[in-house]
């Protein structure tokens, strides 16, 4: 196989082979409809329970019963919001935040369409929210609070066990959802500690396959099921359970617990590595999250005068994956609504790249990128429209 350096691990991951290991049976000789009353079913029905448990040690749930299986984070979101939303008759009054992941952000704007008041928290200009402002906002109206773990493009952490003992200060009847799609596997997550209701990940950003999440509500949240038929998930989510996937992602959850101090001292190292290499070697770069708290893979760079298209087509001819903006908005030019929201310049908005590692990138990886990047960068730069400033900025020699 050609080189390939994958660095793009915020839109989907690898799948890890002892994951692969565990599925692999239910697809061949354990395909029995975990709901069956022979005994050829019992071995699915414990694999799922035992997929359950381990979700729920992931998230440090009360209690198996709190998880869900789901299709993805999508749906695991739009679960949450939609099916809470729908038990709570007379308060109309949601706070998010401009931040968010489209599939929470759409779910507000078609709720907006529906009588419901939506307030959109923003963030400074390292992507850090605005508590002071979400605070104020809260009323006796609030429904529902919603806001994201980890950012998917810069990866900037929300303070989650703050924000949610200011509702409980202000409201104790409003709940508390959080998208932690891209904070599972990267950050301890405990939800009774961190005080949330309703908390959504997703299996292929933690090495499990694509088609395949989990949904925690808290035994005190009600909410009406999206998906309605039989009585799969106690009644909360119909269709014949996806046996071979709700095993994957047991194993990947369980995967991610061991991986965790992995995650949080060498994928931050070599984070930290790569990021440093490149702000020493290319005049103009700038981390756009400045000093923000972030999860430890994740970092994002803007090169200024450039467009980031254009980086990810080269780096692509040498086999490294990166992005410009979350998976779902890449392909269109509009810059990303996150670093909208920061207000990057516009100097460096269009030339921001994400770079997302994994428990699988290595030290070798890191090293060639940012012995190729330079050269990259500057090819690019040669034909950017903007002569004038580059050559102001490559004599002023900043690096930020
Ligand atoms: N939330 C965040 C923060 C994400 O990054 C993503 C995917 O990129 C999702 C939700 C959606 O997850 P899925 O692709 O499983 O629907």
């Amino acid at each position: 196989m050609e080189k390939l350096i994958y660095l793009d691990n915020n839109a989907t991951t690898k799948v890890d082979e002892r994951v692969l290991e565990e599925m692999l049976p239910y697809f061949k000789e354990e395909y029995a409809n975990p709901s069956s009353m022979y005994d050829f079913s019992k071995k699915s029905s414990h694999a799922i329970k035992e997929a359950r448990g381990k979700v729920k040690d992931l998230l440090h749930a009360e209690n198996e019963k709190e998880i869900i299986f789901t299709s993805c984070g999508t749906e695991s979101a739009n679960t949450a919001i939609r099916g809470y939303l729908s038990t709570v008759k007379n308060k109309k009054h949601i706070i998010t935040t401009k931040i968010e992941h489209p599939c929470v952000l759409n779910v507000y704007k078609y709720l907006e369409k529906q009588g419901y008041k939506v307030d959109y928290i923003g963030v400074n200009s390292n992507g850090e929210l605005d508590v002071e402002e979400l605070s104020e906002k809260i009323t006796s109206e609030t429904a529902l609070v919603s806001v994201m773990m980890a950012n998917n493009e810069t990866g900037v952490l929300n303070p989650i066990k703050e924000i949610s003992e200011i509702i409980k200060s202000k409201n104790s009847e409003t709940k508390f959802f959080v998208d932690a799609v891209q904070g599972a596997g990267k950050v301890a997550i405990d939800v009774q500690d961190l005080g949330i209701d309703m908390l959504g990940i997703s299996g292929h950003k933690l090495h499990a396959p694509k088609g395949v999440g989990a949904l925690y509500v808290n035994s005190k949240t009600m909410f009406t099921p999206l998906i309605i038929g039989g009585h799969q998930e106690r009644g909360k989510r119909a269709g014949t359970e996806n046996t071979p996937y709700i095993v994957g992602l047991g194993k990947a959850s369980e995967l991610a617990i061991d991986n965790l101090d992995y995650e949080m001292t060498e994928v931050a190292r070599l984070r930290d590595k790569l990021e440093r290499g490149i702000i020493q070697n290319i005049y103009n770069a700038r981390v756009n999250t400045g000093l923000a708290k972030r999860v430890p893979n994740t970092t994002n760079i803007g090169f200024e005068y450039i467009e980031g298209e254009l980086i990810l087509l080269h780096l692509s001819d040498l086999g490294i994956c990166a992005s410009s903006g979350s998976a779902c908005t890449s392909g269109s030019l509009e810059p990303s609504h996150v670093l909208r929201a920061m207000n990057v310049p516009f100097t460096a908005i269009h030339g921001s790249i994400r770079w997302s590692l994994s428990r699988f990138t290595t030290e070798d990886e890191i090293d060639y990128v940012i012995d190729k990047l330079p050269s990259v960068i500057e090819e690019i730069r040669r034909i950017s429209p903007y002569q004038e400033e580059l050559k102001a900025l490559k004599e002023m020699k900043t690096v930020k």
